[in-house]
């Protein structure tokens, strides 16, 4: 998955102390384009001694134990040489960009994104500023303190036997097979999520619910957890037509993988395929 990059390590505790050198390499971002140099193996990020000095240079993580960091969270900066914005879906797609470089560049951007949405107080419309001992905004009026944001949501394979329910999702430019997924609402359990998702995509009843893996998701800002269950009664899918374009029982030999590994998704269709998922 695309968060198994060992033996690189990211590490996202929030380090208060941590300020950037010449050397120190930093994330800058057009909406979801990203700044690199070079390209496939060679994808290299800018340093923070390519920009003026005294840029704005906001903490994000640690990366194989050197700190990276934000930059242009409120300002253009001027491109240096050699350096150009890049998609960051084509630099996945190519198939080419190392998986830790991609890995990083969207928890980068989840970040970006999280402190850049919260630049003014939700509740008041003051202006936040940094919180000092871990990570967060601060709205100086109202006293609010926001932390980053991620959206639960759950990815279900739904089985019987040696069948399993695939589906492809209407209005998205997706030509790939999924599994059921959905969010998780507002006093909802996951596994409360598992049965409303199926039943509302599928309509299907399910037992049986168990736990498989997580993933970051971050260019949803979501935390993929991932489960299967079984068919509980009648198996006659009863597709809802506004997400689903498709949903049909596959059988294992069946079931067609995604173009990458990066997935959670693609992982847990590939162990039903292989006959290793839990029972
Ligand atoms: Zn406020």
């Amino acid at each position: 998955m695309i968060q198994d990059i060992a033996p690189h390590v990211l590490r996202n505790e929030y380090m208060k102390d941590e300020k950037p050198g010449a050397e120190s390499e930093v994330y800058v971002f057009d909406g979801r384009r990203l700044l690199a140099g070079g390209e496939g193996e060679k994808i290299h990020l800018p340093l923070y001694g390519d920009f003026p000095e005294g840029t704005e240079a906001v903490f994000l993580f640690r990366f194989d134990g050197k700190a990276r960091f934000l930059l242009g969270r409120e300002e253009e900066l001027p491109i240096p040489e050699g350096y150009a914005f890049a998609e960051l879906k084509a630099l996945r797609a190519s198939g080419k960009t190392p998986r830790e470089f991609v890995f990083a560049a969207w928890t980068a951007l989840q970040l970006a994104r999280w402190y850049g949405d919260n630049r003014y107080c939700g509740s008041c419309g003051m202006r936040t500023i940094f919180g000092t001992i871990e990570r967060s905004l601060i709205c100086p009026h109202c006293g609010r303190v926001i932390y980053p944001r991620i959206i639960p949501a759950v990815i279900v394979g739904v089985t019987n036997g040696d069948e399993i329910v695939l589906t492809r999702y209407a209005g998205r430019d997706i030509p790939y097979y999924a599994l059921v997924a959905g969010f998780t609402e507002i006093g909802e359990s996951l596994e409360g999520t598992v049965r409303r998702e199926v039943m509302e995509e599928v309509g299907l009843k399910v037992k049986n619910i168990r736990y498989y893996k997580s993933q970051p998701w971050a260019i949803v800002d979501d935390l993929l957890a991932g489960f299967y269950c079984d068919l509980d009664g009648d198996s006659t899918i009863r597709r809802d037509d506004g997400e689903l374009k498709e949903a049909s029982w596959v059988r294992r030999e069946d079931v067609v993988l995604q173009p990458d590994d990066y997935s959670l998704t693609n992982e847990m269709m590939r162990m039903f395929k292989e006959g290793k998922e839990p029972r």
